[in-house]
């Protein structure tokens, strides 16, 4: 482990303690935004709840400014498209039972077998298999 990266999580370490005397705020997110704010916070290896807390401080000025921003223009582009990408490779959907335990492709709910989910249909041999859970089928 590189020193950087153990600075890193000592500190999210910190502002997490520090934070949990704070107060709560809940929020009803879609299962698309909960996707992407999950896929997000594990490619920054940090928790969802510090993702959240450093954009909004993000966005409204409270962040320290020797600390460049967690979401900078780049990911903004990428992270409207990120998701529509991922399966851009999908011509149908299927509807399905589960024969076994599946992650959607796109809000990463667990669905377990016997649930109705869609399998995505790809010409593309190197894509991954798609699931749809039904939420995010309605939404198609
Ligand atoms: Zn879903």
């Amino acid at each position: 482990m590189s020193v950087d990266l153990r600075k890193m999580r000592k500190e999210e370490r910190e502002r997490s303690k520090q934070h949990r005397k704070d107060r709560l705020i809940q929020t009803r997110v879609d299962r698309r935004l909960q996707g992407v704010l999950v896929e997000q916070a594990r490619r920054r290896r940090m928790s969802v709840s510090n993702l959240v807390r450093g954009v909004l401080e993000d966005a409204f000025g409270l962040a320290d400014p020797d600390v460049g921003p967690l979401v900078d223009g780049s990911d903004r582009g990428a992270l409207a498209t990120a998701v529509a990408d991922d399966l851009a490779h999908v011509y149908a959907w299927n509807a399905v039972v589960l024969g076994k335990s599946a992650t959607c492709s796109r809000c990463h709910a667990a669905m377990t077998r016997g649930a109705s989910a869609l399998i995505g249909l790809s010409e593309d041999p190197d894509a991954q298999r798609a699931w749809l859970c039904s939420e995010c089928g309605d939404a198609l």
